[in-house]
């Protein structure tokens, strides 16, 4: 699954950087990276916990983003239903019929179990992380 940070304050979408490192909303109100890209798993924090109303995951089914991007499939009306109907035959996942039925989701943190909310401890890790190291 492809995931994007959402900012509903201010209608930022951005993908996480796939180095891991930290990324953020226009507003700054939200911010966000991979724990784990490999294994889909991100987290998003806020400094201010009013402002976690305003954050969002969306989660993009790789399947009909690849499909709907490039090749024959993703060029006609039907190829993008046809791809439609594969992308939400996904058992135990958001995506699946019996559940959002879509291609695209949009996930509160901790409402999946590959997105939560990061803590103020493991906010400060990353951003020591991408520093290089200890400040002071
Ligand atoms: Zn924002």
């Amino acid at each position: 699954m492809t995931k994007a940070l959402y900012c509903i304050a201010c209608g930022t979408i951005r993908t996480f950087r796939r180095n891991g490192g930290l990324t953020a909303c226009e507003c700054g109100a939200i911010k966000g990276w991979w724990v784990d890209g490999a294994r889909g798993i991100a987290q998003l924090y806020v400094n201010h916990l009013d402002d976690r109303q305003y954050g969002r995951v969306i989660g993009l089914h790789n399947g009909f983003l690849r499909g709907a991007a490039a090749g024959t499939a993703g060029q006609t009306d039907d190829g993008n239903r046809v791809l439609h109907d594969l992308a939400t035959d996904a058992p135990n996942y958001l995506f699946d019929k019996s559940r959002r039925s879509c291609w695209a989701v949009v996930i509160a943190p901790g409402e999946s179990n590959d997105t939560s909310w990061a803590t103020d401890e493991q906010f400060l890790a990353k951003q020591q992380e991408a520093t290089g190291g200890l400040v002071g």
